[in-house]
């Protein structure tokens, strides 16, 4: 029996985020005034207070700054061990993802680690999740 796993609440402003994975790019909203990249969603900058807020792509490309193995089953969906990371997205280390990261055992991951993105499919979402960048 296959048990469904759960996934985020889309809204107006974060559909963009969780539907990124359609084409395989993660963006951002980003500041048209400052350049800012903001996370998460919102309707206006935290640095300059401006509006002009656009959705742009990034890179994929990130940085391992904490990780922990998870031993216990929390979900019946997601059986121990995985590994949860904090990643800093490459173009703004001040944007971190709280993510899985996969393709490679649990303890090959190290703090400094360059990663890259990768999607699953997730009911209406597609969750960014990371693994080790050997390119
Ligand atoms: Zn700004």
């Amino acid at each position: 029996m296959t048990i469904a796993r759960p996934y985020p609440r889309l809204t107006p402003e974060n559909a963009f985020f969780w539907g990124s994975g359609k084409d395989g790019v993660l963006r951002f909203q980003r500041c048209g005034g400052c350049g800012h990249f903001l996370h998460p969603p919102s309707p206006r900058c935290p640095q300059c207070l401006g509006a002009d807020i656009a959705i742009v792509p990034v890179s994929g490309r990130a940085t391992v700054l904490a990780r922990t193995v998870n031993q216990h089953q929390w979900h019946p969906a997601f059986p121990p061990p995985y590994l949860i990371a904090l990643v800093e997205i490459e173009e703004a280390p001040y944007v971190r993802l709280t993510t899985r990261i996969v393709n490679c055992a649990p303890d090959e991951v190290a703090i400094g680690m360059r990663v890259r993105v990768v999607f699953e499919a997730q009911g209406p979402a597609w969750l960014p999740l990371f693994e080790p960048d050997r390119g």
